[in-house]
């Protein structure tokens, strides 16, 4: 046998800092390092089940798959011990001794300083297995990888000071140990009752037998004491096997955590066995905050699937889409074979029914959420592809949607871009400020129901800021004739926009394109209609000075009754990009063709009727090109020469 003399290795930097952080900083509930190892090896025993469905030898002759905890009072340790798939020496290096996560420093950047804040983002972050230093200085793993020589176990020892031990040894028995050596003011935890209580609170949903010795049983008179037995603390069964009624809501709440590596509770859930076609459970939850990766192109999918309760992937785009990547829980169906390739199950109908399903499901909680009715009754049935076999399939919170548009809302954006079928649904949850209010609450239907008398077109402007919005001069006339208009200032607005033309039979415009014709709606249409006719008649003059002095840096230059207070604002054609769009692609460094915008002015601002009454060329230039420069202001954006728009305005300030 060839050894690897015992070396000693430094962690990783991240690694460090982290170990500093659970050490020093974290004071609070340090009982989740058992839960944080129990979770590891429960992983582990999951993978190896896996594995061993298409190599069999990997169980060694045992196939009780368990996690046993030992505690010795005498040397103050707690020893976790599992038969699960086990690490190889190369394996070990990877995974205990560096953090292997895209986004560790966006993880180091959002720390808080709040020990509750930095706990939760901890746990999301994956670094379990580090939780033992909450409560040991020193601590001993020792694993061998199943189907490994048993010549080829390796021993791993750290006392958390910034390196580690590492030799390679000989383990019988395959799987993971995890010996603690506890800190002194970490005695509790060497108190069984303790250790019992904390792996009911954290760990009964665990499928897997969690062992540990008994109290000796009381001798009867002149016997000797009985020795222990070893009892299983936990439930040990697949937590969404089991009746719904006998699941409390704190056994959801465990499971959630345990699954979303989260602490704090989900905002809602949904369990559900599925019966038809194809037969499947669903335990999905939606957390109650983004997960810090949500943005992260390779952001992570949080649902597992399982064929019969064995773990087989973490869901990917197959499974639920990708605006749904918020999502967490498990998927366990019946109907895929165990023993192909992920590859083939990515394809198989059954596949494709389940993520249908699942999506569904997912839109039909948020549209109870979003009705904030008690108890949800699903309305869809027209599911030719599964139903519900159980009466009450969703479990709501009682929870308010607009904790989850902030969070997630702009997800569901995504959503209206991406899933075709689902759009109409979708349009529904939108959730948006208007003129009404700045708080994101008004739906597409509130807006509709508010629609004037004559009025048949959702309006909205789109900008860089919700202050920019709603400032817009686009939407004076807007205000004077009491039009509610729909506020958009995220970056996806414009894309969401693009893809949503249409709600409930009714047109989506923006406020900023095309030609304006509010004739229909109100009172006196007939006159104002007319009586604009004659201003823009009046101001011809004014609009052939403008459009000279602009010359190729306008499309068009034409009068407007868009407004009522400011002198002029920027429009594009209605099939063009808006001016917000182009700004946009333009900071994200993509070549746009320059679009001209039109100007529109306002035949009633003095600035206007003043143009006209100037005939000196240069005079007319710098009024035309102040004209042209506020309403790019107005718009949130930089005039192109910013100093030569001071200089002008500072002369005429003067003059
Ligand atoms: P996470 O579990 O979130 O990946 P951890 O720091 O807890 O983060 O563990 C890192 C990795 O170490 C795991 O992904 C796994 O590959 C490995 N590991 C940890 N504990 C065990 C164990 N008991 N058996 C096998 N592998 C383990």
């Amino acid at each position: 046998m060839t050894t690897t003399p015992k070396e000693t290795r430094a962690f990783q930097t991240e690694v460090k800092q982290l170990l500093d952080l659970m050490i020093h900083s974290l004071y609070s509930n340090k009982e989740i390092f058992l839960r944080e190892l129990i979770s590891n090896s429960s992983d582990a025993a999951d993978k190896l089940r896996f594995d061993a469905t298409t190599d069999d030898g990997l169980f060694e002759g045992d196939s009780d798959l368990h996690v046993y905890i030992d505690v010795n009072k005498e040397e103050r340790t707690i020893t976790i011990r599992d038969n699960g798939i086990g690490m190889s020496r190369d394996e070990v290096i990877q995974h205990i001794g560096t953090i292997a996560h895209s986004g560790t420093k966006e993880f180091f950047g959002q720390l808080s300083g709040d020990q509750e804040q930095d706990a939760h983002l901890i746990g999301q972050f994956g670094v379990g297995f580090y939780s033992a230093f909450l409560v040991a200085d020193k601590v001993t793993l020792t694993t061998r990888r199943a189907g490994l020589e048993h010549e080829h176990g390796v021993r791993w020892e750290s006392a958390g000071d910034g390196e580690y031990d590492l030799e390679t040894v000989t383990k019988e028995s395959r799987g993971t140990e995890i010996t603690l050596h506890l800190r002194e003011e970490a005695d509790e935890f060497l108190d069984g009752w303790r250790l019992k209580s904390i792996i009911h609170k954290y760990a009964d949903h665990i499928p897997f037998p969690i062992r540990m010795l008994g109290t000796p049983l009381p001798a009867e008179e002149g016997e000797e004491e009985k020795p222990a037995e070893i009892e299983t603390i936990n439930q040990a069964s697949a937590l969404w096997t089991r009746p719904k009624s006998e699941l409390s809501d704190e056994d959801y709440n465990n499971f959630f955590k345990h699954i979303a590596h989260d602490f704090e509770n989900p905002l809602a859930k949904i369990h559900q066995k599925l019966e038809g076609k194809y037969e499947y459970t669903l335990l999905l939850y939606l957390p109650k905050r983004a997960p810090f990766d949500l943005w992260q192109a390779e952001s992570k999918h949080g649902v597992k699937l399982y064929v019969r309760r064995v773990f087989i992937m973490e869901a990917t785009e197959d499974l639920l889409p990708r605006y749904l990547r918020f999502v967490r829980g498990i998927m366990d169906t019946n109907d895929l074979p165990l023993n192909v390739s992920r590859e083939i199950l990515q394809q198989s109908p059954a596949m494709d029914a389940m993520k249908k399903g699942a999506t569904k499901r997912v839109l039909g909680l948020l549209e109870e959420m979003a009705k904030k009715a008690g108890s949800f009754e699903e309305k869809d049935t027209d599911e030719a592809d599964a139903s519900d076999s159980e009466g009450d399939k969703v479990v709501d919170q009682n929870t308010d949607f607009a904790d989850f548009w902030a969070q997630f809302g702009t997800c569901l954006k995504e959503g209206v871009i991406e899933d075709h079928g689902n759009r109409d649904r979708i349009a529904k949850l939108l959730r948006f400020a208007s003129t009404t209010t700045d708080e994101q609450s008004v739906s597409l239907s509130d807006y509709c129901e508010r629609m004037l008398e004559g009025q048949d077109t959702i309006y909205f402007i789109t900008a860089e800021s919700l202050a920019a919005a709603k400032h817009s001069p686009h939407l004076e006339v807007f205000r004077k004739k009491g039009i509610e208009v729909i506020l958009l200032h995220d970056r996806i607005d414009e894309w969401l926009t693009s893809h949503l033309n249409e709600f409930d039979g009714k047109k989506l415009q923006s406020i900023a394109k095309g030609e304006l014709d509010l004739s229909a709606i109100g009172e006196n249409a007939e006159e104002e209609k007319k009586e604009q006719a004659e201003k823009a008649k009046a101001a011809e003059p004014a609009v052939k000075k403008i459009t000279e002095a602009l010359g190729d840096k306008v499309k068009e230059v034409r009068v407007t009754d868009r407004l009522t207070e400011s002198p002029a604002c920027l429009v594009s054609e209605e099939f063009d990009m808006s001016n917000n769009m182009e700004r946009i692609l333009k900071q994200a460094g993509q070549d746009v063709p320059d679009m001209k915008p039109i100007l529109e002015i306002n035949p009633d601002h003095a600035l206007v009727t003043r143009i006209a009454s100037i005939e000196e060329a240069e005079q007319i230039a710098d009024y035309a090109s102040i004209l042209f420069d506020q309403a790019v202001l107005a718009e949130g954006a930089l005039p192109e020469d910013p100093a030569g728009f001071v200089r002008k305005m500072n002369a005429l300030l003067t003059q």
